[in-house]
């Protein structure tokens, strides 16, 4: 292993070349690149030896931990036998295997798959697919979206559309195309007598309000089914998918179901759609589908929607696409991480997991400087009270940075605090995520508990 001569210097070369994302590259003077040597399983370890505790697996992405061995010898075998060829007029075992699987996983509601290589572009994909399918049914004025307050769906220009993040949106909004927004089923707005299946009811009748007066111009719906991630984990019931899902039925507009945080177990099913017993017309992939090793999306859809675009004409058919579309060593890495879910009965285990994360914060349920304590699976959320904020500008900041000197790494929305972490902690490390987060509160909200 080659080891830097010094990380201060990997950090002052990295600020003097690279372009970090989601970053004003100024505040990097007030609070440190951290720069990573090797990880090992949840563990990242720096130049100097510190570890640190990937408690948000990594932007949601290693569920298996890092340097995994048994993804790390599928990737070896895929690399001496095809490390590439593209994905038009060609193709391989392994995108073979994982678009069958993926179809299986499904039930065979979702029986074809079509690639790319992050996030956005699996929402791009979905909301032209939408759109191509309702033309070519000569409805051509269906054109536009439907999405969540608060949603998230990636940063390219059509996915940024449907994302109603101010923060991520208010620098291009000259550039996207107008789409509605309803109503968040976001179960933290429930005021006094309220529950979370009031607030998911009051969103399906905005839901169905837009409907009823635009549908006709609508292509699709897009939703975060369960949990709006970016959207500061914002959970809500079940039921409000399960009715969206009806409604989308009822007016004649496709449900996209972005899974690519939601999916592959996260939140106690492989899919999210599973617990609301339906399957949307589109449902997104990417982010945990490689297990965090490769870069890879996927969209998948029903037959019926891949059978509207077979015919003799070239302008029918989805000519959408990316130069690694279908990678073999993604879909390798892929099929390892669904192989671990099988054999390691992995969505068991985080059964157990869950409770037991559950019972690690069990302190943030007495804390009066905590409010909005939420789990779905494997995601664990709470917020800070307004009052216990000393400056709401850098206190996600300082608590990344305080976390990291307790040995966890996490990164707060605003004022929320979560882990998503990989699916291998052991008990001991759950107890070390606990610990390190209140220990990093204490430090930077000022008010022990
Ligand atoms: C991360 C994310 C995306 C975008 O994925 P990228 O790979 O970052 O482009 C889209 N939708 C959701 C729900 C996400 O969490």
């Amino acid at each position: 292993m080659n080891s830097p001569s010094n990380s201060v210097d990997w950090v002052a070369r990295s600020l003097a070349s690279v372009w970090h994302p989601c970053t004003q590259m100024k505040h990097h003077e007030a609070y440190p690149l951290v720069a990573i040597h090797h990880g090992e399983g949840p563990w990242l370890i720096d130049a100097a030896g510190n570890r640190f505790l990937d408690c948000i697996s990594s932007w949601w992405t290693n569920l298996f931990g890092h340097a995994n061995p048994k993804i790390n010898q599928a990737i070896i075998e895929q690399l001496n036998t095809i490390e590439h060829v593209m994905l038009a007029g060609f193709t391989h075992q392994p995108v073979i295997e994982l678009s069958e699987r993926l179809s299986q996983l499904s039930q065979g509601h979702l029986g074809h798959a079509f690639y790319a290589s992050d996030g956005a572009s699996a929402v791009e994909i979905a909301l032209k697919m939408s759109h191509h399918f309702w033309k070519i049914q000569g409805k051509s004025a269906k054109k536009k979206f439907i999405c969540l307050q608060n949603s998230y769906h990636g940063e390219t220009l059509g996915a940024l559309a449907v994302t109603d993040v101010a923060l991520f949106k208010q620098a291009y909004g000259s550039l996207l195309q107008d789409v509605y927004v309803v109503m968040s089923p976001d179960a933290r707005q429930a005021q006094s007598k309220e529950s979370a299946e009031d607030i998911a009811k009051r969103a399906i009748a905005d839901l169905e309000l837009c409907l009823q007066k635009n549908h006709t111009e609508i292509a699709a719906l897009i939703i975060e089914p369960l949990v709006q991630c970016a959207g500061q984990m914002a959970m809500h019931s079940a039921n409000f998918v399960q009715k969206a899902a009806a409604l989308c039925q009822q007016y004649g507009v496709h449900l996209i179901a972005d899974e690519i945080a939601v999916g592959c177990g996260r939140t106690g099913t492989f899919f999210a759609c599973e617990q609301a017993g339906i399957w949307p017309d589109f449902l997104t992939l990417s982010k945990g589908i490689s297990a965090g090793y490769l870069p890879l999306s996927v969209c998948l859809t029903r037959d019926s929607i891949y059978a509207a675009f077979y015919a003799d004409d070239l302008n029918q058919a989805f000519l959408h696409s990316h130069s690694y579309t279908g990678n073999p060593l993604a879909c390798r890495a892929a099929l390892a991480g669904l192989d671990i879910f099988k054999n390691e009965q992995i969505l068991l285990k985080n059964k157990e997991s869950t409770k037991k994360i559950w019972e690690a914060f069990a302190w943030t349920l007495a804390d009066e400087r905590i409010k909005h304590v939420r789990q779905k699976g494997m995601i664990f959320a709470f917020d800070i009270h307004e009052h216990s904020i000393k400056n709401p500008e850098t206190l996600s900041k300082e608590l990344f940075q305080r976390g990291m000197q307790e040995g966890v790494l996490i990164r707060p929305i605003g004022q929320t605090v979560y882990v998503m972490p990989p699916y291998i902690l052991s008990d001991t490390e759950i107890e070390l995520m606990s610990k390190g987060i209140c220990q990093a509160l204490n430090k930077t909200l000022n008010t022990s508990k």
